[in-house]
């Protein structure tokens, strides 16, 4: 399963070393802290990416599995159909309710 590298941004002290161990993943910004990029790391670049976490001085770095994003975020084509119906609405606890008619 691929995995994405997270930042701890409490802990990171921009030293900025991980960049130049991944810069492929990790650039960094005007005042020298990283900016990551999520995209899945695989092949050759987990090793660099391992390198990168082992080097931080401050362990602010980590590499996480990919998931899939949680069931209550997934849309099935019934709610699809619901989005596309204008006489019902959603409230945020997924419930349908009526519109009231207009006058
Ligand atoms: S090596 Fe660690 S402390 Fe330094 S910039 Fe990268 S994440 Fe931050």
């Amino acid at each position: 399963m691929a995995k994405t590298l997270r930042l701890n941004p409490i802990r990171c002290d921009g030293y900025g070393i991980c960049a130049f161990v991944l810069p492929e993943r990790i650039s960094l910004d005007e005042w020298g802290y990283p900016v990551i990029d999520s995209r899945p790391i695989q092949g050759g670049l987990v090793a660099d990416a391992r390198r990168a976490i082992d080097l931080c001085p401050v362990l602010a770095l980590s590499l996480r599995q990919v998931s899939d994003p949680p069931s209550h975020a997934r849309e099935t084509p019934n709610d699809a159909h619901a989005h596309a119906d204008p006489d019902h609405l959603r409230t945020t606890a997924g419930s349908k309710i009526r519109r009231s008619p207009s006058r």
